[in-house]
């Protein structure tokens, strides 16, 4: 399979060019769009990869004679995070991830949650406009499709009378276009009174935006911010500190990684909890102390 393919060509590729021995790599993290049932590496469902039930984990171990684990791409951020971010001492937050596709991970109780089939989270896809444009995922009105990056963009494309790029419509904004803001901050408050309702059902401390999305700077998420303050129920929204992450496409990277730290981790007596050690330029010292672990 040519995904599986790439993986296994670019990650012996990352091992020669960063010189480290094999014997010392404690395995690899994948992180998928989509629904991972993670006991088993297998990728139940994703249509942004237009895939079903397909094994990950079991080839890819075959091929590089590591241990592999795989998550939901979204939910390894939330990970890394919590590990080797700005959740190093919350216990109970959320990353949404803004960009082509609408991410929610969600962290109860220091845990991630995955729900009873490892779907938890598709916050992009709840139905929010019946009858709205039509998803990627086939159904009609949900909230990626109203307020996702490919939206936004063809909003602006109609106005423009051309296909306008990604990069076409970080300049505009920049420009301050009328045009394109109006667009972008529209989409900005109809995604923060979302994210309002998601925080006035789950009272996190911590909201962490990040994605690609967070390009598009304030026009597109301060409105997504005032709505967490001004429209959750009673005072929940001005309890939730919000942070703007801008990791840029190495934090799913990061968070693919962290799957294996939390995995080695998990051992017996491993005090995982501890903030202290959780610095991302303390990763030396972690490696260290996994391998001092390994059993
Ligand atoms: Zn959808």
């Amino acid at each position: 399979m040519a995904a599986i393919e790439a993986i296994e060509r670019e990650t012996r590729k990352v091992l020669r060019t960063s010189k480290v021995v094999p014997s010392k790599v404690l395995g690899v993290g994948v992180g998928l769009s989509g629904v991972i049932e993670t006991g088993t590496g297998v990728c139940k469902f994703s249509h942004l990869l237009q895939w079903n039930d397909v094994e990950i984990a079991g080839p890819l171990r075959d091929r590089l004679g590591l241990p592999v684990w795989v998550e939901n791409d979204v939910n390894t951020l939330a990970v890394a995070e919590k590990w080797a971010g700005d959740a190093l001492v919350a216990s109970d937050f959320l990353t949404l991830t803004v960009g082509r596709g609408i991410g929610l991970g969600i962290v109860v109780n220091r845990s991630l949650y995955r729900g009873a089939h490892g779907a938890s989270g598709e916050f992009g896809h709840m139905i929010v406009e019946p009858g709205g444009p039509r998803c990627e995922c086939g159904r009609f009105g949900c909230l990626e499709a109203l307020v996702g990056e490919g939206a936004i963009r063809r909003r602006v494309s109609e106005r423009k009378g051309h296909d306008v790029s990604r990069d076409e419509l970080r300049l505009l904004v920049e420009m301050q276009d009328t045009e394109t803001v109006g667009v972008v901050e529209s989409a900005g408050r109809k995604l923060g009174m979302a994210v309002a309702n998601v925080v006035t059902l789950l009272n996190p401390e911590l909201l962490i935006i990040c994605g690609e999305g967070t390009a598009l700077g304030a026009v597109f998420l301060d409105p997504i911010v005032a709505a967490v303050h001004d429209q959750t129920f009673a005072d929940l929204g001005n309890d939730v500190d919000v942070k703007i992450q801008t990791w840029g496409d190495e934090a799913w990277a990061v968070g693919a990684a962290t799957l294996v730290l939390r995995e080695l981790f998990n051992l017996p007596g491993a005090d995982y909890r501890s903030p202290a050690i959780w610095h991302r330029d303390q990763v030396d010292v972690v490696a260290r102390e996994v391998e001092s672990r390994r059993v």
